[in-house]
């Protein structure tokens, strides 16, 4: 599909981590993703992501999910390698990026598309029940954190649709492995297939049954 005037130009002053080309993958994935069902986010951050998939769902009249508590990962903190003082709310003292989010959001016009979650994803997983063809994974990087993601999220994924990790680097030199030993680690259950990569975007298929039933 040509994407030329889909997606909103702004999107390149948009605050986030994601190359264009796997944003562009992320539209495409989400976009054939959208006949099974709605799609589901990790780390929205400020919105970058969210459009790309979110435009997709809006073309096909799908909800896209996603979730953040909006108080930066680890390495945003102050002092950290990715803190941004823009970010900072000078009355708490604490990262709040879900403002950044919600002018995102407006600017491309989505409220009636993206569903936010101020809150973790294993709280949001809780009580979740509804089937997913397309789980975006890019919230904190530790392993203890994309471990859970995995759990929570994976259990509702329809037969055909996508896991997707952002931040998979095949050499440890280029960045933390986190999100690759899970990557690896859904592999190894035989439940997905390997799809192409798209510079870190790592993309596996879900081959196998659903976990939790319809
Ligand atoms: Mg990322």
């Amino acid at each position: 599909m040509e994407t030329e005037g889909v997606i909103p130009e702004f999107i390149s002053e948009v605050k986030g981590f994601l190359a264009e080309e796997e944003g562009l993958r992320l539209f495409e994935l989400a976009l054939e993703a959208c006949s099974l069902g709605p799609c589901l986010e990790i780390g929205s951050f400020c919105g970058k992501s969210t459009i790309y998939l979110g435009v997709a769902c809006k073309i096909k009249g799908r909800t896209l999910f996603t979730i953040d508590h909006h108080r930066g990962s680890e390495e945003q903190q102050p002092g950290q390698l990715y803190f941004d003082a823009d970010l900072l709310d000078s009355r708490t003292g604490q990262i709040d990026s879900l403002q950044c989010f919600r002018e995102t959001i407006q600017k491309a016009e989505l409220e009636e598309v993206v569903v936010p979650m101020i809150t973790r994803s294993h709280v949001a997983a809780r009580d979740w029940t509804t089937p997913l063809s397309l789980v975006f994974i890019d919230g904190g990087h530790s392993y203890e954190t994309v471990v859970t993601d995995y759990k929570c999220w994976y259990p509702h994924l329809l037969p055909g649709g996508f896991l997707v990790f952002h931040d998979i680097f095949l050499d440890p030199a280029e960045g933390g492995q986190a999100p690759y030993e899970v990557y690896k680690l859904a592999l190894a259950s035989k439940r997905f297939e390997e799809i192409p990569m798209t510079k870190t975007l790592g993309v596996l298929r879900c081959c196998g049954p659903m976990v939790v039933k319809k």
